[in-house]
């Protein structure tokens, strides 16, 4: 059958075989439960089935793709033709899975996020292998002191272990993105921090990296009635700026942040 990509879904098909290759071979798929978002035509798919996995669930938004899918791959997997943002990750199966995803860029870091924010410490996957626009993957992975340090590399590292496996180029998919692409491995941070509400982070995050070349001092007084105080505490010297702070010290900014409203 002939497909025509839809750009509206983000649709970039991987065609290279030593790319797919290189995708599975990143964690052991051999009797793992496997989800995969955004499978596309199955040629990931085709991929993962010959690992031997012990079973595949695919969440295909396009109906086009997921009667295709039907056809090709019959029982041998698990098709829910729905929107990934609307499933609840929890109730997909009750073990660990493994997931897979080329995911379509437009909406990538609104379901990392999601699923982030979502997660509790009975994480229901065991990794996650996910392909981002190199440029987000960077921001995801990016250390403290560098310029592409910021929030998104702070929320990531609240509940996940990241590595970047490798880069990939642009020639790798049809129809060819604009863009280059980056796999990134996430494992669980089994012990991580427990704030009450990830909307506190998100809320001080944005206050601290709106104003990212400004002196801490400002975005401590904004946040907190006695900054000298708080600053104090965590040994904090607010001539530093936002990209100068761990993760962590953010962790504990939040929370001292919720005791002191109680
Ligand atoms: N994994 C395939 C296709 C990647 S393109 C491959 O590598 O060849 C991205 C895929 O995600 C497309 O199949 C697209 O239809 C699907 N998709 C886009 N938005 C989606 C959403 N919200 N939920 C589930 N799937 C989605």
């Amino acid at each position: 059958m002939y497909i025509k990509a839809k750009k509206s879904l983000g649709q970039n098909f991987l065609i290279d075989r030593n790319i797919l290759e290189q995708i599975v071979d990143t964690v052991d798929v051999a009797n793992k439960e496997i989800l995969e978002i955004g499978p596309g035509s199955g040629n990931l798919t085709t991929y993962i089935l010959k690992k031997n996995p012990k079973k595949i669930h695919v969440i295909e938004k396009d109906n086009d793709l997921a009667l295709l899918l039907k056809e090709k791959f019959n029982n041998e997997i698990h098709i829910i033709n729905d929107d990934v943002l609307k499933i609840s990750e929890n109730d997909i199966s009750d073990e660990k899975l493994t997931v897979f995803g080329n995911l379509p860029y437009n909406i990538s870091t609104e379901i990392l996020s999601k699923w982030i924010i979502n997660l509790s410490k009975n994480f229901w996957f065991e990794n996650l292998v996910l392909m981002f626009q190199k440029e987000v993957a960077d921001r995801i992975v990016a250390q403290c002191n560098t310029s592409k340090y910021g929030r998104l590399s702070i929320l990531s590292n609240w509940k996940l272990n990241i590595k970047k496996i490798i880069d990939i180029k642009p020639e790798s998919f049809s129809p060819r993105p604009k863009i280059d692409s980056s796999l990134l491995l996430f494992t669980p941070r089994l012990n991580f921090f427990e704030i009450d509400s990830a909307k506190n982070l998100e809320m001080i995050t944005r206050i601290f990296f709106s104003q990212r070349r400004k002196m801490l001092k400002k975005p401590f007084n904004q946040i907190f009635k006695d900054s000298k105080k708080v600053s104090e505490k965590f040994d904090i010297d607010l001539n530093l700026r936002p990209q100068n702070l761990e993760p962590d010290v953010y962790f504990n900014l939040v929370k001292e942040y919720e005791s002191l409203r109680g």
